[in-house]
């Protein structure tokens, strides 16, 4: 009899545990793509890759829906400079037009909020799309109805080093940048928000300097998101937000994405010390004059070494991400948090190294006491509703505009 019970209450206790992760509908709001995505077999998601997501690790972690990053590095302000970073990003948004075409049975578009709860719904994954670096502009503020018409649902307006739009929370050096270059964001920059609002793509704060980041808050008439930023009261980088920010963005209805980015979650100058001495010895040896993120990560040379320094100074662990989630959440309430995990762009932590164990942030949080309803909120009920003010507000303009 007590044989039988045993494996009874053992079944009970799977069929129970199963919809535990399944009722959550999952959203990561920052997936990097390389540049040749779909081209190379090994940069096809379809197939058992190396890549931290793929569908098979998006299906075994319970990973509905990503947003996908069109992402174009900082250069130089010159027409040439800008003519390169557009054609570069075209490259990624054909990868992922291309990922979508290819696999409709598994992954399907979402150009709207209710389009990643229909793919849930159908038990498919979804993908939608994120600029970042609105570099990608340049001086040519029409291109923004381009890119929403390719998808762009939201942009992040710099990324290291300041741009045409904006300064950079860090200024690139190899780029002889100044502390500052706009005083926050440039004229330019204003009117991007302004043309970003009438489209319904979201604004981003993420990576612009504090100055630019209160500007945009202020000045755009939606809620603005920070894609992939941490609290800067649990670990002092530039890329986190500092309270004044956190609490503005909430104000406004917004939402913070937390981030599994090692360095922003924990501040470990000898693991950054050790990572900064590799990539110069792979520039050594590769003869590259600096260090190229994509393909100097793959250099096997480099992943030896990586493997020695994850274990000399570990990675930061799920419960310290979980921190600056907390921390957020204690400040300004459940309704202005998220997830994302920066994969493929330097993402991964400790429990949390690709798609396939995105389970252990769920029990993370259930652990913390959050209830189910908090959990649903952080994992994309928060996100999706800004998604849905900036949608709403951008068709009242047309209305307005048709109006006028
Ligand atoms: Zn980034």
């Amino acid at each position: 009899m007590s044989f039988f019970y045993k494996y009874f209450f053992i079944l009970i206790f799977l069929l129970l545990s199963i919809p535990v992760y399944a009722e959550y509908l999952t959203l990561d709001s920052h997936i990097d793509i390389p540049f040749d995505y779909m081209d190379n077999p090994k940069h096809d998601p379809g197939n058992s890759t190396e890549m931290q997501v793929d569908f098979s690790k998006m299906e075994t972690g319970g990973l509905d829906s990503g947003f996908f990053i069109v992402y174009v590095g900082q250069s130089n302000l010159t027409d040439e400079g800008f003519k390169k970073a557009k054609e570069q990003a075209m490259l990624k948004f054909s990868a992922i037009h291309k990922m979508l075409q290819k696999y409709p049975d598994k992954i399907l578009p979402a150009l709207e909020p209710d389009d990643i709860r229909k793919a849930k719904e159908k038990g498919k994954i979804s993908a939608a799309i994120g600029i970042e670096n609105g570099y990608i502009l340049g001086n040519n503020i029409n291109l923004l109805e381009d890119f929403y018409d390719l998808g762009a649902r939201y942009m992040t307006l710099a990324h290291i080093g300041h741009n045409q739009i904006s300064d950079s929370s860090i200024p690139k050096k190899s780029l002889n940048d100044p502390l500052e270059m706009h005083g926050g964001l440039s004229i330019f920059g204003k009117q991007v928000i302004s043309k970003m609002n009438e489209l319904g793509i979201m604004v981003d704060i993420s990576h612009v300097s504090d100055k630019a980041a209160l500007q945009a808050i202020q000045l755009s008439e939606a809620p603005v998101i920070a894609s992939h930023s941490s609290a800067r009261a649990i670990a002092n980088h530039p890329r986190n937000l500092p309270d004044n920010i956190i609490k503005e963005i909430a104000n406004n209805s917004g939402v913070i994405q937390v981030v599994a980015f090692s360095s922003y979650v924990e501040i470990n100058k000898e693991r950054n010390n050790a990572i900064n001495s590799l990539r110069k010895f792979i520039v050594n040896l590769t003869g590259d004059k600096v260090f190229i993120y994509r393909k100097h990560t793959e250099n096997p040379q480099y992943k030896i070494k990586m493997d020695e320094i994850n274990r000399d100074f570990p990675l930061p662990s799920v419960d310290q991400f979980i921190d600056h989630l907390d921390y957020i959440v204690n400040l300004v309430g459940i309704d202005y948090v998220g997830i994302s995990s920066d994969f493929g762009g330097g993402g991964g932590i400790d429990g949390w190294m690709d798609a396939s164990q995105t389970k252990n942030i769920t029990s993370a949080l259930l652990k913390r006491g959050y209830s189910k309803n908090d959990i649903k909120k952080i994992w994309s009920e928060n996100f999706l509703r800004v998604w849905t003010d900036v949608t709403n507000h951008s068709k009242k303009k047309s209305k307005q505009n048709l109006s006028d």
